[in-house]
């Protein structure tokens, strides 16, 4: 599955990132998805879970931002968001856009991780 490989190249981009700090655990990564990455959102999220179980990001949540399109059209100059279906087509003028600025990427922008030992003292007591 094709989401499921990205799932697993994600985890290893924040494990590496994350390498030379073991005490940081991860909560939330945090991901644009391009409207035209050809991902599917739910099917990440779903794969993101199964892929995580075993590793240090267990239990962190994937939480993903849609980016939108963007072109800088050259005809009339403005910079635009196209829409479905015309991805490659100016919304102002009609012109094709061969250059899509945005939109394409999956990336991930943050990563939300917390202290081992700090989320044991912030516990609440039982009592
Ligand atoms: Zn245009």
């Amino acid at each position: 599955m094709h989401e499921l490989s990205i799932a697993h190249s994600l985890i290893e981009t924040v494990e590496e990132a994350l390498a030379s700090q073991p005490d940081l655990r991860v909560t939330a990564v945090n991901l644009q998805l391009g409207v035209l990455s050809g991902v599917e959102a739910d099917s990440l999220l779903f794969c993101f879970d199964i892929a995580t179980a075993d590793t240090r990001l267990a239990g962190a949540k994937l939480q993903i931002e849609s980016v939108a399109a963007r072109a800088f059209c050259a005809a009339c100059g403005h910079d635009v968001s196209p829409v479905a279906p015309h991805w490659y087509r100016c919304p102002e003028c009609g012109a094709v856009c061969a250059q899509l600025s945005a939109g394409r990427d999956l990336q991930i922008a943050s990563v939300e991780v917390v202290e081992n030992n700090e989320e044991r003292a912030n516990e609440a007591p039982s009592a």
